[in-house]
């Protein structure tokens, strides 16, 4: 069996993960793996921009106290204020990689970048590379990612497991590598390392209608959990409330900041309906923009609603959203005439692998950072734009700590191979494909924007009868790219719906009809599921 041996393995190469490999790379070798090639990851796909504090007339405490207001009582005020103190230090840290955000047109203002406002934000902190954001962070650090010598690439490898020992003395296991399939040759590899960092992004590609590339099918919250981590908060799923709305359009974003720059949502006979369920109107927060526009849909039967951001200046609209522009105009929609049709969809994972403020996970040797992470700087609701910030702060915090700590010795470590001598090839590849579409579809039908428990208990029987197929179905036969995904959505998906249904009220993004209020007297902070426990644990946790 192939087995290749590094300082650090990274599994994941979005904005957490290529800051991590480039943070540690000055001391240590790293692998870093993607699962399909190295752009693709929600990274890429951010258009927005990142959170911070960086005008002088803004402040750390306003930047906080809009976070934990979006939280909905839930964040974990220690982390929401280190995190936000490091905002300012890491986005000079992407200027100094290269990023190329928006500048100013004139040098009157106090800070040379141009920074907008998004929903549920007081005030203008938002840096971007017009609605490009992702996509200049995504090459710009890969490009340094490539030419470093002390980096090595995996595209197209796919993470089957973590390997874990315990080693003589220790009383808990430790982290130290991977089986990861190669997906050109179809084959196993071990990658070993006394270091792993999950950094796979998160799990909204268990929803039938989802912004994300294919590659949020939840991978490393299933990893971690099968090696014993605790996994936090997964019922707060975030919905993106203007999907664009088109038959050829695929996970096809309209960013927030549309809606920041004025935006106005419509219905189909050109009424305006955000006012009535906030005044904020269209600069609620996001999770309340989504349940009013499922809501008019459901309520009226109709397919969508309508952004409309017309009534700006043309010149105006190409400018700040270049990308919507030209992405609508190939559809035959001219956003600056007419408005464009959009759809709530799953957009970003809140709850993920517990960590603490260095991103060290329950299992040693295990780091999680970026979206499959749950650090507790979301609560029950992720603000616009402090996720990549949050990416960034925790590959900086998780490097630190590992520069500092690593000593184990992994050097003739005894792994077993990985064994496929009772697996035969697939010849009902008919069970992925059904079982796929199944999940995300009751997902979507079930747990989504609005639940009631009846629809949960139905989910939760359903994703037994899933689980136990798709186990079978794995010892069985040989494992392909499909089956692992597969797999791992449908344990996530089930630590979904257990999550849920432990919440019995309407918090931040976790709406149910049956408890539609906030209950802060009887309800918990986090919840948190155990894998080796028969039954659900649901504690208060508090960091230390
Ligand atoms: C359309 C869109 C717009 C957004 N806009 C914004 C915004 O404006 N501002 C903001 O702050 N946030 C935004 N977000 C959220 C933000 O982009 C993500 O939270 C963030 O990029 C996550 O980064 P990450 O590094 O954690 O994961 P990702 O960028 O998703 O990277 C995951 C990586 O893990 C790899 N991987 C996954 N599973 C495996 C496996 N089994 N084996 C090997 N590799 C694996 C993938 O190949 C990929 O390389 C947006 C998200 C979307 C989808």
């Amino acid at each position: 069996m192939t087995t290749l041996k590094s300082d650090v393995l990274i599994i994941g190469a979005g904005a957490a993960g290529l800051s991590a490999a480039l943070r540690l790379a000055e001391k240590k070798h790293i692998f870093l793996i993607s699962k399909v090639n190295l752009l693709e990851s929600n990274t890429l796909y951010a258009q927005g921009g990142i959170a911070a504090v960086l005008d002088e007339k803004d402040s750390i405490k306003s930047h906080i106290t809009d976070t934990i207001k979006a939280g909905a009582g839930l964040c974990d005020e220690a982390i929401v204020k280190f995190v936000v103190e490091k905002s300012k230090e890491n986005i000079q840290w992407l200027i100094d990689q290269g990023v190329q955000f928006t500048k100013h047109q004139s040098n009157k203002q106090s800070y040379p970048y141009h920074l907008t406002k998004e929903g549920g934000h007081s005030f203008r902190r938002v840096i971007h590379a017009a609605d490009k954001t992702g996509h200049a962070i995504q090459t710009c650090l890969l490009e340094r990612v490539l030419a470093h010598p002390n980096i090595t690439v995996y595209e197209h490898h796919n993470v089957v497991d973590l390997i874990t020992i315990k080693k003589t003395g220790d009383n808990a296991s430790s982290c130290v590598g991977a089986y990861i399939l190669n997906r050109k040759t179809e084959q196993v590899e071990m990658f070993i390392a006394p270091t792993v960092i999950l950094a796979t992004g998160g799990v909204s590609k268990v929803y039938l209608y989802t912004s994300n590339p294919d590659t949020a099918s939840g991978d490393g919250i299933a990893l971690a959990w099968r090696t014993g981590c605790r996994v936090a908060n997964m019922e707060f799923n975030q919905f993106h409330p203007t999907c664009l709305y088109h038959p050829d359009a695929k996970s096809f974003l309209v960013t927030e900041a549309v809606r920041g720059e004025g935006g106005i949502l419509r219905l189909p006979n050109g009424k305006t309906f955000m006012k009535r369920y906030h005044q904020a109107a269209e600069l609620a927060p996001r999770d309340i923009v989504a349940r009013a526009i499922d809501n008019e849909m459901k309520r009226q039967g109709i397919e969508c609603v309508y952004l409309d951001i017309s009534h700006k200046p043309a010149a105006f609209i190409k400018e700040h959203f270049p990308t919507v522009y030209k992405r609508c105009k190939s559809y035959g929609i001219d956003i600056t005439t007419d408005p464009i049709p959009v759809v709530p969809a799953a957009h970003y994972t809140c709850g993920g692998v517990m960590t603490d403020i260095n991103g060290q996970t329950d299992v040693k040797g295990l780091y999680a950072i970026g979206e499959v992470a749950f650090t507790g700087l979301h609560g029950a609701n992720r603000m616009a734009s402090n996720s990549l910030l949050e990416c960034l702060v925790f590959a900086q915090s998780a490097s630190q700590h590992i520069l500092q700590n690593t000593t184990q010795n992994i050097i003739n470590l005894k792994v077993p191979d990985w064994d496929e001598s009772r697996v035969t090839d697939s010849d009902e590849e008919v069970v992925v494909t059904h079982n796929w579409d199944e999940l995300r579809r009751f997902m979507w039908d079930y747990v989504g924007i609005v639940r009631t428990t009846k629809r949960l208990q139905r989910a939760a029987s359903r994703v037994q009868l899933l689980l136990h197929e798709i186990e079978d179905y794995y010892g069985n036969f040989r494992i392909t790219n499909d089956l692992l995904e597969l797999r791992n959505l449908t344990v996530v998906a089930d630590i979904i719906i257990r999550s849920a249904l432990r919440r019995k009220e309407s918090r931040g993004l976790h709406f149910i009809l049956d408890f539609q209020h906030k209950d802060d007297a009887h309800q918990i902070q986090n919840t948190i599921i155990t894998p080796d426990s028969e039954v659900d644990i649901i504690e208060s946790y508090s960091y230390p």
